[in-house]
């Protein structure tokens, strides 16, 4: 019973836990003894506590077996992971960054919060693309992440330490933040769900900011249901955040199956056009066809904006993160340059040297967007497109549901491919960034295997605060095909 305990759903575990077929801290070793087993071929991990997260383990045992409703919710004793952005006290926060090498959290996030309210496991601290700037998990300071489904492969960016540790056993469920595509992308590459969260869905508190008005955390799995339940626990406003919406939480995994009934769904032509690979596309049209067989009216709509997506994106979000990483300057936070010899050198010396070449080209270009000779051609610019942007997404989306896409144009490609060319990189989510532009939720979840066998995502977007029926959409096709049911021979 025990042997592969890690492939199973949060779903299933939370059942045998509460049938105490298993304990937490049994699921919790297997876990461990699968991440120490695998993680010098994949690198998820920048680093974890056996001891405290064991601790937790015994905890959730202890809260059980005082029975009478002693567990604090379904995900009680579950594993779950955080990216190396989320704070967790007590633990580093390097967000992949030799900036903040040796850098300690002082405090919880407050989705960091609310998973110790639900009583789940904090296992490890995910491996990631510097400060999240990234589609290939290549750019982490410390060492890349590899695609468990083949290890020539990059596992997708930024989250790609989240994707890769939840594809191949390493934990169960898992939290990456998306800012143009980095929770959707690398779940895409690496064959599991993921959920972009409308803006303002979940608490930003105790997230390392890349791009303030971009930049949302959420829930990594390798079903919708597990997915439906991870939000549960995060979702919903924070006096922390001010940016976050007072919206009333609905039973995500209760209602899993109540929309699944005859929604007209849109397919953006835009997303079809050249440069998609012709295997994902096949896929896609499976999956719409397979929509389509199953009652639901399938139409076509344009959005026209999307060549403006991209230029836009990288406007704005360079121009809020070089704002956001002035305060890593040697003074406040972790790294400090040893060959500094007065102020301006610390500051100088220390983000020359802590910096990688990416996000170091970002804070470049973020500034010179801000600078005021170049504010009202680029920033100002940018910003009116954004609207031009939404008003153009809430268009395509009057008569429609949800949208129908691909995640990404191509499945993963190899280790080193694109890492010498940005702007090939910065394709990658040319699919994905319209979501953050506009705020509002997407998913994606696995709708086929390439030819090489590596998996194919598909997005569905919804309108904002949907997201339980995107969830639902998504779960339909779920039921319908086996995905959820492969995993990486790792
Ligand atoms: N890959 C995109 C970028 O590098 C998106 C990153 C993200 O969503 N954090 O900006």
């Amino acid at each position: 019973m025990i042997e592969e305990i890690f492939f199973k759903s949060a779903h299933e575990l939370s059942a045998m836990l509460s049938r105490r077929e298993v304990s937490s801290v049994e699921l919790t070793k297997a876990i461990i003894e699968r991440t120490k087993q695998l993680d010098s071929k994949i690198g998820s991990f920048l680093s974890f506590d056996e001891g405290k997260t064991l601790k937790e383990a015994a905890e959730s045992d202890a809260r059980r077996k005082r029975g009478g409703g002693g567990a604090l919710s379904p995900l009680d004793g579950i594993p779950v992971s955080l990216k190396d952005l989320v704070a967790e006290k007590g633990q580093p926060l390097t967000c992949g960054s030799k900036i903040l090498e040796n850098f300690i959290s002082p405090y919880d996030a407050t989705v960091t919060e609310r998973l110790r309210g639900a009583g789940c496991v904090l296992w490890g601290r995910l491996n990631m693309d510097e400060f999240a700037m990234g589609s290939s998990s290549e750019n982490s300071a410390y060492r890349a992440v590899f695609n468990p489904w083949n290890i020539n492969y990059v596992p997708g960016g930024s989250s790609g330490g989240s994707a890769a540790s939840v594809a191949a056993g390493e934990t169960i469920l898992a939290l990456g933040s998306d800012t143009g595509g980095s929770i959707r992308q690398p779940a895409a590459f690496c064959g599991i769900c993921g959920l972009k969260p409308s803006y303002g869905a979940v608490s930003r508190y105790g997230l390392v900011a890349f791009a303030s008005s971009l930049d949302q955390i959420g829930p990594m799995g390798r079903s919708v249901e597990d997915i439906a339940s991870l939000f549960q626990v995060i979702a919903g406003t924070d006096k922390k955040d001010s940016s976050t919406f007072h919206f009333k939480k609905p039973d995500y995994l209760g209602e899993l199956p109540k929309f699944q009934f005859l929604q007209k769904l849109g397919v953006p032509v835009e997303y079809f056009q050249d440069g998609l690979d012709p295997e994902v596309r096949a896929a896609l049209e499976r999956a719409i066809e397979f929509y389509r067989s199953a009652g639901h009216e399938v139409v076509e709509v344009s959005l026209e904006m999307t060549k403006y997506v991209m230029p836009a994106y990288y406007v704005i979000s360079t121009a809020e993160a070089s704002s956001n990483l002035a305060r890593f300057d040697g003074i406040r936070y972790g790294f400090r340059s040893k060959a500094a010899k007065n102020a301006i050198d610390i500051y100088s010396k220390t983000r020359g040297e802590g910096f990688g070449e990416e996000v170091k080209r970002r804070i470049m270009l973020g500034t010179y967007v801000l600078s005021s000779e170049n504010f009202e051609s680029y920033y100002r610019h940018a910003q009116k497109v954004r609207t031009l942007i939404r008003d153009d997404f809430m268009r395509a989306m009057e008569g429609v549901s949800a949208l129908i896409a691909p995640t990404t144009p191509t499945v993963a490609f190899e280790l080193g491919k694109k890492k010498l060319d940005p702007l090939q990189m910065y394709l990658c989510d040319i699919f994905t960034v319209q979501a953050n532009m506009v705020g509002t939720c997407a998913i994606s979840i696995p709708c086929g295997m390439s030819s090489t066998n590596l998996p194919i995502g598909m997005q569905i977007l919804g309108k904002p605060f949907k997201e339980q029926e995107i969830l639902s959409l998504a779960y339909e096709f779920e039921s319908a095909h086996g995905y959820k049911d492969l995993h990486p021979n790792i």
